[in-house]
């Protein structure tokens, strides 16, 4: 097991990424897209998991188009990927329009005032071009294009971002259909519109290039690819201290819960600011060899409590792995996939295997 940016202090917490798993997911997501090339959303430090780590590992499983949200993650990202394509989904800033001409990663251009930046200071570098389609979050819209607005730019990837590829809505097809409009008005090198979810959509929606994120992860976007995508994050924490509680007594903040019985607890070492929120209070578990020990009360800011009844040989300074199979623990929290892995926070030692 081989361990990155160890601490120098010890951490009572781990967060541990799956190197094959990672490998194996974007393997089935590049067969899954079919003829199209696969490529990968490192942005918001690959989900939390660690950018540089993740993307060296995709390079290496084949994956050669990278995305990230800004530049200043395009800068961290780029030595880890040699000579692969590099895309910065939010264009630029003005601020940033000079280390963008000075870059090897390309911008996506997503407003009027991009396009015309770019076109006088570019020097004819290539960039992409986002369409909004319907999500009306970023990119041109259809009217923007119209008038001639792209013409004479050296548009590698033309893209647009699919807004419910998670559910069967009447909204991809509406966009399925206004990216081909889109696509037969502008030139552009490559067409790309599927996230993870979209890839489950079917070849239709695969066009020459996908942009898989949160499935790369272990995350399951929609029931096509449950099965197929293996966890890649696991998080475990050190027993503090182990106590028993009597009938009636109550545990953590504000007694949220109350014992019918006498019982065994052991006290984690991972709280809310450690991005294991409050949704998993009574509701959240972990693992213990094939024991299943849930939440008890509330989970509070640096510590949460288990039940170990089941697990007479957990004590003090024993690792204990959350349950953390994302689709799982979403529906224990309450939150989304995304939102489990992105506030992971700073206390975890980070290692991959
Ligand atoms: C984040 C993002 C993706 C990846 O989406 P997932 O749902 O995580 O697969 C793809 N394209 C764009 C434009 C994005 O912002």
């Amino acid at each position: 097991m081989a361990s990155i940016a160890a601490p120098v202090t010890h951490s009572p917490l781990r967060l541990t990424a799956d190197s094959a798993a990672l490998a194996a997911n974007w393997r089935w997501l590049a067969r899954a897209s079919g003829s199209a090339a696969c490529g990968a959303a490192v942005k918001a430090n690959a989900y939390g998991l660690g950018a540089v780590e993740a993307a060296k590992r995709l390079y290496e499983a084949g994956c050669r188009d990278f995305f990230v949200a800004t530049w200043a993650e395009a800068e961290e990202v780029l030595p880890a990927i040699g000579d692969a394509s590099l895309s910065v989904l939010h264009g630029f800033a003005s601020e940033d329009l000079q280390r963008a001409v000075a870059s090897s990663a390309r911008p996506v251009l997503n407003t009027v005032r991009q396009v015309q930046a770019w076109r006088e200071a570019g020097q004819g570098r290539p960039c992409d071009v986002m369409i909004d389609t319907g999500i009306n979050r970023l990119g041109l819209s259809a009217t923007d294009v119209a008038g001639g607005l792209l013409d004479g730019l050296a548009i590698d990837t033309l893209m647009s971002h699919l807004a419910c590829a998670d559910e069967d809505h009447p909204l991809n097809g509406r966009q399925l259909a206004a990216f081909r409009d889109a696509a037969g008005r502008v030139g552009a090198k490559r067409l790309s519109l599927a996230n993870s979810a979209g890839i489950c959509l079917g070849a239709d929606y695969a066009f020459d290039l996908t942009r898989p994120g949160l499935a790369l992860y272990g995350g399951v976007p929609r029931g096509e690819a449950a099965g197929h995508i293996a966890q890649v994050a696991r998080i475990e924490a050190q027993v503090v201290q182990r106590r028993r509680i009597g009938a009636g007594d109550s545990v953590g903040y504000n007694a949220t819960f109350i014992a019918e019985r006498p019982m065994e607890l052991a006290i984690l070492n991972i709280g809310y600011a450690d991005g294991y929120l409050r949704g998993f209070s009574n509701s959240g578990s972990a693992s213990i060899g094939g024991a299943q020990a849930p939440v008890v009360g509330r989970v509070s800011m640096d510590l949460t409590a288990i039940a170990v009844d089941a697990a007479p040989e957990a004590g003090e300074g024993d690792w204990i792995a959350l349950d953390f199979d994302l689709p799982d623990a979403a529906r224990q929290s309450g939150l989304s996939q995304y939102e489990l892995l992105t506030v992971l926070g700073r206390r975890y030692q980070r290692r991959w295997t």
